[in-house]
């Protein structure tokens, strides 16, 4: 496999190489059908077997009973900006919402446009360099949720603990860190999760919601938007993105033979450990956009000294095929997705670089 690069993309993101030749092996005759998934009824004895098997491993993964079901959406997690207002949030109530990046940002402004909001707390002051600690957050009295964004994608910062809402629903975008580490998935009361970073290809999004909370839904909305309409049907309503769910089952079955969560934690935290260690030990040349207690083991951002030196950065990282590395606009500079599909050899592959470069340009 010479000719696969260390893809270091935001997202779509790198899948395990085992998972796409387990696909490309199944592509054109899925477990003696004489079809591709793909061409397969999504009403299927097939379809429902994989999409059963997706939600059961997603809960067993996230540690979750049935007091938790799984949907498979569309829409990306931007959709869920909307939907979670459009349920969740009743004309009488207030949502609040922990500012810690872009996207904690637009889901806001969506659910502005449907309800009353209120920003607990926000690191825009910061350029979203930080997470605010807790008593930094200031939510409203009783409000319908509080919304976090669990990993910030763009400015490569991380919750590193689990607010504290008491009987209040905690709502989280993970899209960018679900399956990363061992996480007390029951303190949240709706996850979801663009599945192109950490679960798979782009086209579905995941949402992993308590019962209890969808017992609570908002009734007089279109079908489609409901998320009880979904869940009575088992994520079939309509035609679902059966490939790309077919993907995350995969995935899930690939993390789960990796050790589960907790194996899959200890590498994460070892690949990220060795690109902060090149930047730390550089002398100052590389300075990271995150500040350290709240830096990211999914996306690390930094800055060289100047720009032209940035871009060499970036070339030299091409010449040695590390793709995807160049930062989000609005930070600059260099960001390393490195999801759980990257192995390790790819960081100490870009470990390697950052000491080298430093040291003959520094
Ligand atoms: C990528 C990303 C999104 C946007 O996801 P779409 O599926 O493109 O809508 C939202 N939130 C976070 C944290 C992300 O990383």
């Amino acid at each position: 496999m010479s000719n696969r690069v260390f893809n270091f993309n935001p997202g779509p993101a790198a899948l395990p190489l085992e998972v796409l030749q387990n696909a490309q092996n199944e592509l054109l005759n899925y477990q003696d059908s004489g079809m591709s998934v793909m061409e397969v009824s999504h009403r299927s004895r097939e379809f429902e077997e994989i999409i059963n098997q997706a939600e059961k491993l997603l809960l067993e993964l996230c540690g979750l009973s049935d007091d938790y079901q799984v949907l498979f959406l569309q829409g990306g997690a931007s959709f869920q900006f909307a939907m979670i207002p459009f349920n969740f949030l009743p004309r009488d109530k207030t949502a609040d919402f922990v500012i810690t990046g872009s996207f904690a940002e637009k889901a806001w402004k969506e659910a502005s446009r449907i309800g009353q909001t209120h920003i607990a707390a926000s690191s825009k002051d910061h350029n979203y360099s930080t997470i605010p600690t807790p008593e930094h957050i200031q939510p409203v009295t009783n409000p319908a949720y509080l919304h976090i964004t669990t990993n910030n994608t763009i400015y490569g910062t991380q919750w590193n603990y689990i607010p504290d809402t008491g009987a209040v629903p905690l709502i989280a975008d993970m899209s960018s860190d679900i399956l990363s580490k061992p996480l007390d998935m029951e303190k949240f009361s709706l996850v979801y999760a663009g599945a192109q970073k950490n679960l798979g290809p782009s086209g579905v999004t995941v949402v992993i919601i308590k019962k209890e909370l969808l017992e609570k839904a908002q009734e007089d909305l279109p079908a489609i938007l409901s998320y009880k309409t979904h869940a009575e049907t088992g994520s079939l309503y309509n035609t679902p993105p059966s490939f790309a769910v077919y993907m995350v089952k995969e995935v899930l079955e690939w993390v789960k033979n990796q050790g589960g969560l907790k194996a899959i934690g200890e590498r994460n935290e070892a690949k990220s450990a060795l690109l902060y260690k090149a930047l730390d030990e550089s002398g100052g040349f590389y300075r990271g956009h995150a500040v350290k207690e709240d830096r990211s083991i999914m996306n690390v951002t930094f800055r060289l000294p100047e720009e032209n030196l940035e871009k060499a950065f970036l070339e030299e990282a091409v010449s040695r095929q590390m793709v995807g590395l160049k930062g989000h606009r609005s930070v600059g500079g260099i960001r390393a997705s490195i999801y759980n599909a990257m192995p390790l050899e790819g960081c100490q592959a870009l470990a390697e670089l950052m000491t080298e470069f430093a040291q003959k340009n520094g």
